[in-house]
C-alpha cells in the first residue's frame, strides 16, 4: 500500500516529467501518428473529443468520438489527456492543463459522485444536489487516521487541525462560491469534523453544529438561487486546548438582509422561522400568539410562495426547539422571542386609512394592531399614535405631525425590521454566551468563514451590492495568498521561479473603496444630502466613476459593475434610504415603554448607540455601507493572521438539480476564481516553507554530522542527508521550500527517532 507521502513522491515525479510537454498541439504529426486525443471546439462552441486525421493549411480534419468527421481550425484544437489520467483527483496531475480538460475531469468525477477534487492547494467541491454517501462517522474516522486521503472537506479540516497543533498558529477555512454552490453545507461538514476530532468532556461539542440550526431558521430564506440561502455572513471561530480539545467557540455575523422581513420578490420567501412557527407551533402557543396560517400574513403572502418542495416546516420547528434547549435559551426567553415573531407578522397586516386630501392617515383599529400591541406588551392606542405620527420639535414645544401613507407604511416596516434584526443579534449573543468557555487564547483556533455568495438577479439592489462587495474582498484575499504573496516570497527569497499571471480585482475594489471618489464615499455623501434622490445619486455615480473600466452607467437609475465573477446591473432605487437606515426616536421610545424584557433590552442598546459621547458618535452614526466596510476590513485583518485553507464551491447547474453538469456555467465559475492559474502555480510551486532556523530546531538533531553554526547550510545538509531529490526543494536566503508531501517524510523520521 502506498502511503500518503509515497503517493506524493510518485505523483510529483510524474508531474515533473509531464509539465515539460507543450500545452498546445504544436506537433501535429505526432498527434496523428500516435492517434492521440484532442479537444476541438465545434460550431456551437462546445468542446468535443476527437482524433486528428490530417491537416491542410490551418484546418484539421478530425474524427469525433461519435465517428462524425469535421474540419476544425487548428486554433480551436487543444490536446486532451491520455485515458489513464481520466478523473485524476488533483488537477495538478493533468498533463495538459486547458479548460476543456479541466471541465472534463471534473465532469467525469462528478458523474461518479466524486464531488471533491483538488486544484493544487484549493479544494473544489461541486454541489451534488442529492445525498452522497461520503459523510458520517466511518469516513470521518478514516480521514482522521489518514487511511483516506482522497480530496474531501474532512481532509481540509484535518489538515487545518494538524497544522494548528504543529505550528500553534490560527487557521482559517475560507469557503467561497456563488449563491447555492454549497458553502453552508460544506461549512457544516467542516464543523462536524472538527467537533468530532476535538470533542471531549466539554459541553461545547455538538452545540456548535446545533447553532447552525438556529442561525439557519432566522437567517436563511428561499431565494430564486437557493432554497436555503444564507442572508447573512458568518465566521465561526473554534478554539482548542493544547491537547487539541475544543474549549470554546465564537460566532460573528455580518449584515443580515433586513429588507427581506417586509419585502419579497416573487417566488422567494422571508426567513424560514416565520413559516416554521406558523406550521409547527402547538395549539396552545398558537392561541397565545393569536397565530394564523402563513398565508394570512401580508409579509409572507406577497410573493406567492409559502412552501419549499420537500421541506416540512413543522418538523423544522421541532428541531429548532431542540436546538434552543441545547444552546440553553431559557423557556421564558424562547416564548418572548416567538411573541416578537408573531408581532412582526401582525405588523405586516396593520393597515391605514387616508383621512384628508393630503394623504395623511390613521391606523385602522383592527385585530392586527390589537394583536401587535398585545404581543409587544404595549398599549394599542400608543402604538397607533407612533405608527401614524411623528414628533417634531417646534421651539420649546414638541408637536405631533400626522404621517402620509408612504411615511406611515415606512414607519410600520421600520418597526418590523428593528424588532427582527434585534432579535437576530440577540440570538447570536445567546449563542456566544453558551459557546464561550473561559478565556479564549489565540494560537489554537480554526475559523470557518461562510459568507453569502456572489449574486446577480434580475433586480439588484443595495443588498446585492454589499454581498458582491464582500465577495470582491474575499477574492482579493484569495488572490493575495495563492498568487501574489506566494510569488513575491519566491522572488524575495531568491529562488528560481517563472512568474504566473493572474486576474487581479484591484480595479473593482478601487471603484468601491477609493477615497474620495469611490462608490462608498459617493453613497455616503449623497445619503447626507437631504434633497438627494435615487436619480441624483445615479447621476453622481455616472459623473464620477465613468473612468473606471469596471463601471458603466445605464439610463435612468441603473449602473453596471464588472465584478470578478460577472457583470451585475444594479438599480439605485432605495440605496440612499437603506444606507441611512434611520433610527426613529419614537420607535425606540415605544420599545422601552413595552412590558417586554427583550424589547426593553433592544431599545436600551439602540439608545446607547444614539447617546454615545460626541467623540464616539461619529462611528455610531455611520452609514450601513461604511459600517459594513469596516466590518469587512476587520474580518480581513483577522484572516490575515491565520493560515488559510480555501474551498471553492461550484454550482453545476442553476436549477438545483442532481446529475446535471452545465459546462458553461461551471467554466464561468472556474474562470473567475482562476483555477487554471492556481494549478499552474502550484504545479511548479512549493507548498511547505520553513525558516532555516525552524527547520534546524525541529530536525537538526537527526543529522549524523555535527551541526554547523549557519542555519542555511545546516538545513541544506538535512535535505541532502534525507536524499530529497533536488527538484523537491529549493533553498532560499531565509527559508527552505518544499514540494507537497515532503514535510511528511521528515516528520515520520523525526517521530521514529523520538
Ligand atoms: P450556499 O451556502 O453556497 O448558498 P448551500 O450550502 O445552502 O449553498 O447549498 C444549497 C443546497 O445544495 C443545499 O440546500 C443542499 O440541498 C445542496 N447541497 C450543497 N452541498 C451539498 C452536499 N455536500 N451534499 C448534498 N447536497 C448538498
Ligand atoms: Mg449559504
Amino acid at each position: 500500500i502506498e502511503t500518503k507521502e509515497e503517493k506524493g513522491w510518485s505523483e510529483r515525479r510524474r508531474t515533473e516529467q509531464i509539465t515539460s510537454e507543450p500545452e498546445c498541439v504544436n506537433n501535429v504529426e505526432y498527434f496523428i501518428d500516435k492517434k492521440l486525443s484532442v479537444w476541438c471546439r465545434v460550431g456551437n462552441g462546445e468542446w468535443h473529443l476527437g482524433k486528428i486525421q490530417s491537416v491542410s493549411g490551418d484546418v484539421a480534419c478530425v474524427v469525433l468520438s461519435n465517428t462524425e468527421v469535421v474540419g476544425v481550425s487548428m486554433k480551436e484544437i487543444l490536446p486532451a489527456n491520455p485515458d489513464v489520467l481520466e478523473g485524476v483527483d488533483d488537477l495538478i496531475q493533468l498533463s495538459y492543463l486547458n479548460e476543456p480538460s479541466v471541465l472534463y475531469n471534473l465532469r467525469v468525477r462528478y458523474s461518479q459522485d466524486l464531488i471533491y477534487s483538488k486544484a493544487g492547494p484549493v479544494l473544489i467541491a461541486v454541489n451534488p444536489f442529492k445525498n452522497v454517501q461520503i459523510y458520517g462517522n466511518d469516513i470521518r474516522s478514516a480521514y482522521q487516521k489518514k487511511a483516506l486521503v482522497a480530496p474531501h472537506v474532512y481532509a481540509v479540516a484535518d489538515a487545518a487541525f494538524d497544522e494548528m497543533m504543529r505550528e500553534e498558529k490560527n487557521q482559517s477555512i475560507i469557503i467561497s462560491g456563488e449563491s447555492g454552490a454549497g458553502k453552508t453545507e460544506t461549512a457544516k461538514y467542516a464543523m462536524q469534523y472538527l467537533e468530532a476530532l476535538g470533542g471531549g468532556n466539554f459541553g461545547v461539542d455538538n452545540e456548535i453544529l446545533k447553532t447552525n440550526c438556529i442561525l439557519e431558521a432566522f437567517g436563511n430564506a428561499k431565494t430564486s438561487r437557493n432554497d436555503n440561502s444564507s442572508r447573512f455572513g458568518k465566521l465561526m471561530e473554534i478554539h482548542f486546548s493544547a491537547k487539541g480539545k475544543i474549549c470554546g467557540a465564537k460566532l460573528e455575523t455580518f449584515l443580515l438582509e433586513k429588507s427581506r422581513v417586509v419585502q419579497l420578490s416573487n417566488g422567494e420567501r422571508s426567513y424560514h422561522i416565520f413559516y416554521e412557527l406558523c406550521a409547527g407551533a402547538s395549539p396552545i402557543l398558537k392561541e397565545r400568539l393569536k397565530l394564523k396560517a402563513a398565508s394570512e400574513y401580508k409579509y409572507l403572502n406577497q410573493s406567492n410562495c409559502l412552501t419549499i418542495d420537500r421541506i416540512d416546516d413543522a418538523q423544522k420547528f421541532h428541531k429548532l426547539m431542540e436546538a434552543f434547549n441545547t444552546v440553553q435559551i431559557p423557556q421564558e426567553h424562547q416564548e418572548r422571542a416567538f411573541s416578537l415573531l408573531a408581532a412582526v407578522l401582525w405588523l405586516g397586516n396593520v393597515s391605514f386609512q387616508v383621512i384628508d386630501n393630503e394623504n395623511h392617515v390613521d391606523v385602522v383599529e383592527d385585530e392586527a394592531v390589537t394583536n401587535v400591541a398585545m404581543l409587544m406588551g404595549c398599549n394599542s392606542k400608543e402604538l397607533m399614535v407612533v405608527l401614524s405620527t411623528c414628533k417634531i420639535q417646534a421651539g420649546r414645544d414638541c408637536i405631533a405631525k400626522r404621517l402620509t401613507l408612504p411615511q406611515a407604511t415606512d414607519m410600520r416596516d421600520s418597526l418590523a425590521k428593528i424588532i427582527y434584526a434585534s432579535l437576530f443579534n440577540w440570538l447570536v449573543e445567546q449563542i456566544n454566551t453558551s459557546l464561550e468557555v473561559g478565556k479564549l487564547r489565540t494560537g489554537r483556533s480554526i475559523s470557518i468563514l461562510d459568507i453569502y455568495g456572489f449574486e446577480s438577479f434580475k433586480n439588484n439592489s443595495f443588498e446585492q451590492f454589499c454581498i458582491n462587495y464582500a465577495n470582491e474582498r474575499l477574492q482579493q484575499h484569495f488572490n493575495r495568498h495563492l498568487f501574489k504573496l506566494e510569488q513575491e516570497e519566491y522572488e524575495g527569497d531568491g529562488i528560481d521561479w517563472t512568474k504566473v499571471e493572474f486576474k487581479d480585482n484591484q480595479e473593482c475594489l478601487d471603484l468601491i473603496e477609493k477615497k474620495p471618489i469611490g462608490f462608498v464615499s459617493l453613497l455616503d455623501e449623497e445619503s447626507n444630502f437631504p434633497k438627494a434622490t435615487d436619480t441624483t445619486f445615479a447621476n453622481k455615480l455616472k459623473h464620477h466613476l465613468k473612468a473606471n473600466s469596471c463601471f458603466r452607467g445605464e439610463r435612468g437609475r441603473g449602473f453596471r459593475v464588472r465584478h470578478y465573477a460577472g457583470e451585475v446591473l444594479y438599480d439605485t432605487n432605495g440605496f440612499l434610504e437603506k444606507n441611512r437606515d434611520p433610527l426613529h426616536v419614537d420607535l425606540i421610545q415605544l420599545l422601552s415603554s413595552c412590558n417586554c424584557q427583550l424589547l426593553n433590552l433592544f431599545s436600551s442598546k439602540m439608545r446607547d448607540k444614539s447617546l454615545k459621547p460626541a467623540s464616539l458618535s461619529e462611528s455610531m452614526n455611520q452609514s450601513v455601507i461604511t459600517k459594513f466596510k469596516s466590518q469587512l476590513f476587520k474580518l480581513m485583518n483577522k484572516l490575515e493572521d491565520t493560515t488559510p485553507h480555501f474551498i471553492r464551491c461550484i454550482k453545476p447547474n442553476s436549477n438545483q438539480l442532481p446529475g446535471i453538469y452545465e459546462e458553461n456555467h461551471v467554466l464561468q465559475q472556474l474562470r473567475c476564481c482562476g483555477v487554471l492559474e492556481i494549478v499552474r502555480i502550484s504545479r511548479s510551486g512549493y507548498h511547505t516553507r520553513m525558516t532555516h532556523q525552524d527547520l534546524v530546531a525541529r530536525y537538526g538533531f537527526l543529522l549524523d554530522t555535527k551541526l554547523s553554526q549557519d542555519p542555511l547550510s545546516t538545513s541544506d545538509s538535512i535535505m541532502k542527508q534525507f536524499n530529497l531529490p533536488p527538484e523537491m526543494y529549493q533553498v532560499g536566503y531565509r527559508k527552505i521550500y518544499l514540494r507537497t508531501g515532503q514535510i511528511g517524510l521528515l516528520e515520520e523520521r523525526r517521530e521514529y527517532v523520538l
